[in-house]
């Protein structure tokens, strides 16, 4: 495993890192049992950031998490999240930050976080965020609950905004830096670079549409998007490689992102994603992917805020 800075937190992390929303049952129904195993997995093999929220399955990721972790808290970085609850759920507001907080310690069974992040900016109100959100954080961390604190969210823009007008140890950006979408560096990388601020990279295979199995119901990315991404599969398995595989890979070779954030939930997933670390993705291959996604690539679909777009 190989492990990096997150920003200036002096936090380090493995860069591959452990999204939980799966343990959620956002991509379909887990097994609990095999899901606890995927966490002793990707602990055993040097995996150590933990990602997952309330919001994931409605606080039964964090659940799962916390019982998986039992013992095993000092190996990990655990990072969560509040202000989002449901699809259209949300309140950034100081009284719920602090309160989720307590909640998800509770359901994490820890009594402190290694990072907490105010969940997708782009649905609250910017100057909420930057005059109550965020001042709320930074008192969780003064007072030993979270390491780190910062914001995550899909509008790069967005998050560059908020971040300059409120200082964030982190954030996470997600779908914005992999085989179908790489506009991070443009838009949020320089700032973050110059400000010292670790950023997180979510959704290698962009939330599903790079692997075999397809998206949920729920992906927002219209059909050509998806068609793009089932024509990458394709591409990758007539090479003889996995698109997951090329998807992480190409991801982890990202020189300042500090991690990203895979979503998984069985060991079989955990092993497999490991092999990235290895792994060298054929130029070839590299050029007719991207061939590929050209009619596509960089589309994203509107998320948040009207105000709030870009
Ligand atoms: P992802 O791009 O990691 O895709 C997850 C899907 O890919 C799941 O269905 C998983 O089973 C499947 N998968 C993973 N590895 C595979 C493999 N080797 N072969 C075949 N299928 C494989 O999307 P994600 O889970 O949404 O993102 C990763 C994590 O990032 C999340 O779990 C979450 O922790 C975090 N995240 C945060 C935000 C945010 O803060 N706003 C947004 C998105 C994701």
């Amino acid at each position: 495993m190989e492990y990096r800075l997150l920003g200036r937190t002096g936090i380090e992390v493995s860069t591959i890192g452990f999204g939980a929303a799966p343990l959620g049952d956002v991509y379909g129904h887990v097994d609990a049992g095999e899901a606890m195993a995927a966490v002793q997995e990707a602990i055993d093999s040097g995996i150590t950031l933990f990602d997952v929220s309330p919001y994931y399955g409605r606080t039964l990721a964090e659940s799962r998490l916390g019982e998986a972790l039992v013992g095993r808290r000092e190996k990990v970085v655990l990072a969560t999240k509040c202000g989002r609850y449901g699809v259209d759920e949300f309140d950034f507001s100081a009284e719920r930050i602090t309160a989720s907080c307590e909640e998800s310690l509770k359901r994490l069974r820890t009594d402190y976080l290694d990072v907490l992040q105010a969940h997708d900016v782009e649905f609250g109100d910017a100057d909420q965020i930057v005059e109550e959100t965020i001042p709320a954080l930074r008192r969780l961390q003064e007072q030993g609950k979270a390491r780190a604190i910062g914001i995550t969210g899909l509008n790069l823009k967005n998050l560059r905004a908020i971040a300059s007008r409120a200082k964030v140890d982190c954030m996470i950006s997600y779908c914005r830096c992999n085989l179908m979408v790489d506009d991070l560096d443009d838009v949020l990388m320089p700032f973050a670079k110059e400000q010292g601020i670790g950023i997180i990279n979510a959704s290698p295979l962009h939330m599903g549409v790079l692997t075999e199995h397809g998206v949920p119901e729920w992906h927002p990315a219209p059909m050509e998007i998806r068609e793009a991404g089932r024509r990458v599969v394709e591409l990758c398995k007539a090479h003889g490689v996995s698109a997951p595989l090329v998807g992480l890979r190409f991801c982890l070779e990202h020189p300042y992102v500090s991690s990203t954030l895979v979503g998984m939930a069985s060991r079989e997933l955990v092993q497999a994603n490991l092999k990235a670390l290895s792994f060298r993705i054929d130029p070839v291959l590299l050029a007719e992917i991207e061939t590929t996604v050209a009619p596509v690539h960089n589309r994203i679909w509107p998320s948040g805020r009207v105000e709030n777009q870009g």
